[in-house]
């Protein structure tokens, strides 16, 4: 094993667009939807689409046809399956839901590669509409998080300090995002992780107003062939950097010899 968790946010990461807006507006619904976003927030929107979409008489398999055609930069599946042939584990944490992402997935051929998703529910009911629920549910009270940029059904920070007490401290983190709401879980990775922020998009504005404040190495990427470089090189890194590490160690118990460990490779920007 690596010893590397993967922690990928889905759209404009994994895919390049984002899967509600795709959805709604491949289906012709984006009038509509702009009308109603001042009204309410993302996530009820988008169960409230669901409901007029349902209403004009589009199907369950309309919305999968769409998702089937999602965009997406061919080096991104390549990417994530090498990314788990060299022993990361690979997560999501995702403002999309998990209907939308598990169908892609399963499209893409990608979903067994992935041991947890975490998004917001997203399931089919009994006359066929898809119903979208926020992950945390805020009529009941806030998530709590003070940090002014995440929605009121998800705060990615939360989930990420999950990930991180139940690895207890044993796995580096690599996090993938491009949006304002990966700013929360950057700001939670340690000395020892990496963030993958995606250049010029709102969470690597947030970081370069003020890198000071994020202790992960930053390395950001434009598109899916950076995408698939940057990751794998700084997997190769750090699994070099694992590997020295437990031959000095057993190096030491056997000779007592003091050796220095090798510098990690510079990962070219
Ligand atoms: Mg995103
Ligand atoms: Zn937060």
């Amino acid at each position: 094993m690596a010893g590397i968790v993967v922690v990928f946010d889905f759209d404009k990461t994994i895919i390049d667009c984002d899967s509600d807006n795709w959805v709604v507006d491949e289906l012709g619904f984006t009038d509509l939807f702009n009308q109603l976003l001042p009204t309410m927030p993302w996530n009820s929107l988008m169960d409230t689409m669901m409901k007029e979409i349902h209403g004009k008489g589009k199907t369950i398999d309309d919305i999968v046809e769409v998702l089937k055609r999602t965009p997406i930069h061919p080096r991104i599946v390549p990417a994530v399956k090498s990314a788990h042939a060299l022993g990361c584990e690979l997560r999501i944490v995702s403002d999309a839901n998990i209907f939308f992402i598990e169908t892609i997935l399963e499209h893409l051929g990608l979903k067994e590669y992935f041991t947890e998703i975490n998004s917001n529910p997203g399931f089919v009911d009994e006359e066929g509409r898809l119903r979208i629920f926020p992950y945390h549910d805020f009529t009941k009270c806030s998530h709590g998080c003070n940090l002014n940029l995440c929605p009121p059904n998800m705060c990615k920070g939360m989930i990420m300090e999950r990930i991180q007490t139940s690895l207890e401290g044993k796995k580096r983190i690599i996090y993938l995002g491009d949006g304002v709401g990966d700013y929360c879980p950057t700001l939670r990775l340690g000395k020892n992780d990496y963030m993958m922020p995606r250049k010029n998009f709102p969470v690597w504005d947030l970081i370069c107003r003020n890198p000071m404040l994020i202790e992960a190495e930053i390395h950001e990427w434009s598109d899916g062939e950076d995408f698939e470089r940057v990751l794998l090189q700084l997997i190769n890194m750090v699994s070099v950097d694992v590997h020295f590490f437990s031959v000095d160690c057993k190096l030491q118990t056997f000779s007592a010899s003091n050796h220095s460990l090798p510098k990690p490779l510079p990962v070219p920007q």
